[in-house]
């Protein structure tokens, strides 16, 4: 395990933001988790875990405690007739299983390309894109409660995955180290949702999971800001699920606006409202602003962004969707706290 002292926390994650942690810990490793666990104990430390910092807001004010950096990389394909299971490290980045894995023609997970971060992030928020969540592809989930010390293998019916949600979100002491994942020799192209289907519509079929992940990641490439110029990580806020009654009266006013049922009630496109109601395409105060191709998104000048700044904007933003159509907006990005 690699300790370091003050680390800028906007060097750790993708938004760019983020004051001084105390100390991060590289963590390549099960037993480098443990050692580090216990390095926090002994030094009365709390401590967070990171892996790509993709879908984090870290605070001007920095951590005043321990960082765990998922870097644990390793693989294991257990090879069956009619499928694979595939064990990764926590540390191990999504959007390189996703091509792995297109690239033997297995399937299950090829909708879920170009999603930044790491394997072990991807359970936390159950990721999801154009009709699949990783949790359909989730055998188990190998943890270590860092509040007792104990290692459990999680199966999937376990990790209470819900929309963007997960067990893991409130259970903080649960620590993602592995994750097993079982992906299919045969499969079927899941092409519904309207820009892959406009995709194939102007090329042609996508019959393999290495098509289907190269066009998720051309149409994303348009939606989302590139990572190398500029702050940003990828969605701010979940698309909202309202009740029927509320999406019956929104529609009578914005007859445009669609919804899919949920079990809960009907999710509406956040963006929509952004975009078609309010006008925020483009909306910036300051070094922060919504992005031009897609308003879901926030992005973060390079250099000259705050979280404080950032936080101004999502505010102003939510109070704007509260007052234009009464809902509540929730961010899909977690906080890193001070302490
Ligand atoms: P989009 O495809 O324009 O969809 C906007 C909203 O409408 C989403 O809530 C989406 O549900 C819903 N929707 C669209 N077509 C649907 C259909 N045929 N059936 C059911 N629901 C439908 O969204 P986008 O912003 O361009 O993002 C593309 C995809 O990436 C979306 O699936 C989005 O959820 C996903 N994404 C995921 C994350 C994440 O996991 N953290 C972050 C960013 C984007 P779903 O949300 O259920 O797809």
């Amino acid at each position: 395990m690699t300790l370091r002292e003050n680390v800028p926390l906007a060097s750790l994650t993708t938004l760019r933001v983020g004051g001084i942690a105390r100390v991060v810990a590289e963590c390549r490793n099960t037993e480098d988790v443990a050692e580090a666990l216990a390095y926090a104990r002994t030094h009365a430390l709390p401590h967070v875990v990171l892996g790509e910092g993709s879908n984090v807001l870290a605070s001007d004010t920095g951590y005043d405690g321990l960082v765990l950096l998922m870097r644990d990389e390793s693989s294991a394909y257990d090879e069956h007739p009619g499928f694979v299971r595939v064990t990764l490290g926590a540390g191990y980045s999504w959007d390189r299983f996703v091509e792995d894995v297109a690239q033997r023609g297995l399937w299950g997970i090829e909708n879920l390309a170009g999603i930044p971060g790491t394997v072990g992030a991807a359970p936390v928020q159950n990721i999801g894109a154009y009709g699949v969540e990783v949790e359909s592809s989730i055998v188990s989930v190998s943890v270590l409660n860092a509040a007792t010390g104990e290692y459990l293998s999680l199966p999937r019916a376990e990790c209470a995955f819900g929309y963007r949600d997960s067990r893991f979100k409130r259970e903080r002491e649960l620590i993602i180290l592995a994750v097993t994942f079982e992906l299919q020799r045969t499969g079927t192209p899941h092409t519904h949702y309207a820009d892959v289907a406009r995709y194939e519509e102007a090329q042609g079929k996508l019959v393999t999971p290495l098509a289907i992940g190269q066009a998720v990641r051309e149409i994303r490439s348009k939606k989302f800001p590139d990572l190398s110029l500029c702050g940003t990580a990828g969605s701010f806020f979940k698309n909202p699920t309202i009740t029927v009654a509320e999406y019956e009266a929104l529609r009578a006013r914005y007859p445009e606006l669609t919804g899919f049922p949920m079990a809960t009630g009907v999710k509406v496109p956040l963006a929509f409202v952004l975009d078609r109601i309010l006008s925020l395409r483009g909306y910036r105060i300051g070094p922060v602003r919504l992005f031009e191709q897609q308003p879901l998104v926030l992005v973060a000048d390079i250099d000259s962004a705050t979280s404080a700044a950032i936080d101004v904007l999502a505010d102003d933003v939510a109070q704007r969707v509260h007052d234009a159509i009464g809902v509540a907006i929730e961010r899909e990005v977690q906080t890193i706290p001070r302490k």
